[in-house]
């Protein structure tokens, strides 16, 4: 027996638009004795069942599994991977040079909650809810048992993704195997990931296409890559005959991480540069027309809606630098992957960027997350990232 949630008259709107979230205003009494993680069902004032879900402490009482009564075990998790599967095939993801992308993207992908990002035969496997920690070994057994997936291995990434409040002491451990090598493919490129230690699943799988609209445009251009992490962009940028590529970031960690990748792909390549160092500084330390292509990939400056105008702040900030200094005629690619700013927000922040400057600055290009991080229609929640290409005279 699964326990049952009531909704207040007229709450169930939104479900019947198949919105994945029910806020806890909607339910006529919080319950006092569900555990957090529970599966429950969701019933309307007029009794009618309008889905199931997992229940969790906060302004996010449920997220919804499905709009149905239907059973939620094994059968159902493996029915929404092979779908996640199918989409990545269609979309032309899975290839032999290209082994790493996202699975499931929560919402996006039907199961809120989940992250999965696929790595060669790894997966790892990342619960942003306590309903999917408690999935996680039936989750890892239907990924390596997905058909034609070939996954041999799960790694289990959740330390810090799940409320802190609940109390689960989360462990990051495989789950299933052990990988034997932690290189993976990007469009023939070659990443070394480390998502023992890294950030995120180890690696930012959602700027691949940006990346590869970087690599066209970087022939015989002096690249700077701020916030490099793993140096994705300087990868590219390498590729696509760039005449010097400089990699920047706070983190030692990131830029040995970076080295590597270079060294991996261009072996003895004298091109690329990387120091440890604070992009803020970095950029007033450099003289104006260095660089004709500057990359601004900063982590989320809002990781909540409390924190949005410091974070407009620092993107308007961080903006008017990049756009000072580059060169006449060159090119500024900036991102924002807060999902607390929006489009329109970041714009206007980039947008009193430029005006500081006085520069006569274009968009080229608008930029956002790629296929394999799908935008579920009735969940505008799931956009995040967003770029600008930016012409600057
Ligand atoms: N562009 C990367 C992802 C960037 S993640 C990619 O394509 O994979 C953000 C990075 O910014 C992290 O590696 C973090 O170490 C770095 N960082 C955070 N604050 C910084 C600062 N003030 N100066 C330089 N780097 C910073």
């Amino acid at each position: 027996m699964i326990a049952e949630l009531r909704l207040k008259r007229g709450k169930e709107e939104s479900l019947d638009r198949f919105h994945p979230w029910v806020f806890s205003g909607a339910l006529t009494q919080m319950p006092h004795d569900l555990e957090e993680g529970s599966l429950v069902r969701v019933v309307a004032a007029d009794g009618r069942v309008m889905g199931v879900g997992h229940f969790q402490i906060g302004s996010i009482a449920v997220r919804m599994l499905d709009f149905a009564d239907v059973e939620i075990d094994a059968d159902f998790f493996a029915g929404r991977l092979r779908r996640a599967w199918q989409l990545r095939q269609s979309l032309g993801l899975l290839r032999p040079d290209n082994t790493a992308f996202r699975l499931v993207h929560g919402e996006g992908d039907f199961l809120p909650g989940l992250v999965v990002d696929v790595y060669g035969d790894t997966a790892v496997l990342q619960a942003h809810s306590v309903g999917m920690h408690y999935q996680r070994e039936t989750l890892a057994r239907c990924l390596v048992e997905l058909p034609g997936a070939g996954l041999r291995n799960v790694y289990y990434k959740s330390e810090t993704t799940l409320p802190f409040k609940a109390r689960l002491d989360p462990v990051n451990d495989y789950l299933i195997g052990r990988a034997d090598t932690d290189i993976a493919l990007e469009n023939g490129l070659r990443f070394r990931i480390d998502w023992l230690r890294g950030q995120k699943t180890g690696f930012f799988v959602d700027q691949r296409d940006n990346r590869s609209l970087l690599g066209r445009m970087a022939a015989g251009r002096r690249v700077l890559n701020m916030f490099c992490y793993t140096g994705g962009f300087s990868v590219y940028a390498m590729r696509g005959g760039a005449e010097l590529v400089h990699s920047v970031d706070s983190s030692a960690k990131a830029v040995a991480l970076t080295d590597a990748n270079i060294e991996l792909n261009f072996p003895g390549d004298t091109r690329h540069k990387a120091f440890a160092e604070d992009a803020f500084k970095y950029l007033d330390n450099t003289a104006a027309g260095v660089y004709d292509l500057i990359v601004l990939d900063p982590p989320a400056f809002a990781k909540h809606r409390s924190a949005l105008r410091n974070a407009l702040r620092g993107y308007q900030k961080l903006n008017a630098a990049g756009i000072a200094k580059v060169a006449p005629g060159g090119l500024v690619f900036t991102f924002s992957c807060s999902q607390a700013v929006s489009r329109e927000q970041f714009r206007l922040a980039v947008f009193s960027a430029a005006a500081q400057t006085g520069r006569r600055v274009r968009i080229l290009h608008q930029l956002t997350q790629p296929a394999d991080h799908p935008v579920n229609i009735y969940h505008p929640e799931g956009e995040y990232l967003k770029g600008l290409v930016l012409y600057v005279e």
